[in-house]
């Protein structure tokens, strides 16, 4: 084929994607929050042997959307509740759908002068919304995990250099051990990190409140039992309840030990972008890095994460790289593989630039706003009801609900019935969880499309999925008297 017969077979199938968006886009079922086929189903469909002969683009499509279509969770309707999941703004969609038509390999200023200007643009942008102190340096990552790596990275290097070690050229054999104090119940992404970066073997976990907040006390008797590097893993928005740590307290301790605060805040670094919300992250701006996401909270595509740091020397660092082939970047241009540890990369900040100047600094606040109240409607609405307890306080955007059942079933059992009614659908799919011990279920609001008659529906699902479990298990015992 002709390099002209290319581009235009790129732009015929294009148009056949973007004919077919258009109809699955306004597809009424894509607002049902279950999926409607089993593995088995899909496994035939999707799943062959590769057949030896390749088959035209037209094709494969179709094949694609016929088969693939069925086993799609639709994370992104406005009454789906599950995990954290945003959905995803149409300027974000179709920004990145021009990345990919632009295809630039985002790792250098010299493979994209426009992505890497675009990426300072957005470094800046975050970090003025976020309140942060302004030599903050910014990574654009795949997620909140490689954030946290990426944010434990420059920590890592940053405490061992102060004690005289180089990390990156010495590793860590006979380095002076680093204490790492975590709370309790941080995300399983900061542990990983920490496994990756060798640090495993030093992890203490300081004890946190029936609310999931790190208890500064705690902190402090840690901090004052051993000396050495330390870095304090805080959290912004724990994964379950939203809590957040006393963050003030905790960055004050650290540093008064010498010590790097780096901060989880995959979600919860948003509210730091609202005038209402940011009272629950005050103190935030005092840590030394901070890792958060943008296919969550920001409703942007997957897959979008951001890291950024308060000492860009430490940040840049930690992930050093440099080959005769390499170009860098003059005159304060910017190499965005200096910041994260990809190499060639999607350039993800385009994305951002767009939903960012779409939404406008007061866009995202009352974005954040938004989610916030429909997280108290929906936990106000649900309280009112017997047998449903909200079990949190609802300070973001998280709420955990609890289930009393009669006494003939458990509360597992009641609740993996309610589960396993919402998942099938129309509206509030969610999942279970086990906070302090209790089965609850866990709802999290931060789709931008989600209105209060949604969280009215979802309300109406929830109570009468709990009444059915009760039901059911009626019905159950009949059948089988
Ligand atoms: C989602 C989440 C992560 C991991 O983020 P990914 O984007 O999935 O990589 C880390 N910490 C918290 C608190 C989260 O909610």
């Amino acid at each position: 084929m002709t390099a002209a017969g290319a581009r235009r077979e790129t732009a015929d199938l294009l148009h056949t994607i973007s004919d077919y968006s258009a109809n699955y886009l306004q597809d009424p079922r894509t607002e049902h929050t279950g999926s409607a086929v089993d593995r088995s189903e899909l496994r035939r469909r999707l799943a062959a042997p590769l057949p030896r002969t390749g088959a035209d683009a037209g094709t494969v499509l179709g094949e694609l959307i016929e088969h693939g279509e069925p086993g799609l969770l639709h994370s992104g309707a406005p009454t789906f509740l599950g995990f954290v999941m945003g959905g995803a703004y149409p300027v974000a969609v179709a920004s990145e759908w021009l990345t990919s038509v632009w295809d630039q390999c985002g790792a250098l200023y010299a493979t994209s002068p426009t992505a890497s200007v675009i990426e300072e643009a957005v470094s800046r942008w975050l970090v003025t919304l976020f309140g942060l102190p302004a030599q903050t340096s910014v990574g654009i990552t795949t997620g909140c995990a490689t954030a946290n790596l990426t944010g434990l990275a420059a920590a890592r290097h940053h405490v061992l250099a102060a004690s005289g070690w180089d990390v990156e050229r010495d590793g860590l054999i006979g380095a002076p051990a680093p204490r790492i104090l975590v709370s309790e119940g941080c995300h399983v992404t900061v542990h990983r990190a920490l496994r990756l970066l060798g640090l495993a073997g030093q992890v203490r976990a300081v004890e946190t409140d029936d609310q999931g907040r790190m208890c500064a006390r705690a902190l402090a008797a840690e901090l004052s039992r051993t000396r050495g590097p330390l870095i304090v893993c805080g959290q912004v928005g724990n994964v379950d309840s939203g809590a957040v740590d006393p963050l003030a307290d905790v960055c004050d301790l650290a540093h008064e030990y010498g010590g790097w605060v780096h901060l989880d805040a995959a979600f919860g670094m948003w509210a730091a972008a609202s005038v209402a919300a940011r009272r629950h992250v005050s103190g935030l701006e005092r840590a030394d890095s901070w890792a958060t996401d943008a296919h969550k909270w920001l409703n942007v595509p997957y897959d979008c994460g951001i890291v950024l740091c308060a000492h860009p020397t430490s940040h840049r660092a930690a992930l050093r790289t440099s080959a005769e082939y390499l170009t860098p970047a003059v005159d304060g241009g910017r190499d965005p593989v200096d910041y994260t540890p990809d190499m060639s990369r999607r350039a993800r900040s385009v994305v951002l630039w767009a939903t960012l100047r779409h939404l406008g600094v007061d866009g995202v606040a009352e974005l954040i706003d938004r989610c916030c109240n429909h997280a108290r409607r929906l936990a106000a609405g649900l309280a009112h009801t017997d047998g449903v307890t909200v079990v949190n306080d609802v300070v973001l955007n998280q709420v955990l609900v609890a289930f009393t059942p009669d006494e003939r079933s458990t509360d597992a059992e009641h609740l993996a019935r309610i589960v396993a009614t919402l998942q099938r659908g129309p509206v509030a799919w969610a999942s279970p969880t086990t906070w302090r011990g209790r089965p609850c279920l866990r709802l999290s609001v931060c789709n931008w499309q989600t209105t209060s008659d949604d969280i009215d529906e979802c309300i109406a699902a929830i109570v009468s999925a709990h009444r059915d479990a009760g039901a059911r298990r009626h019905t159950h015992i009949e059948e089988f008297a």
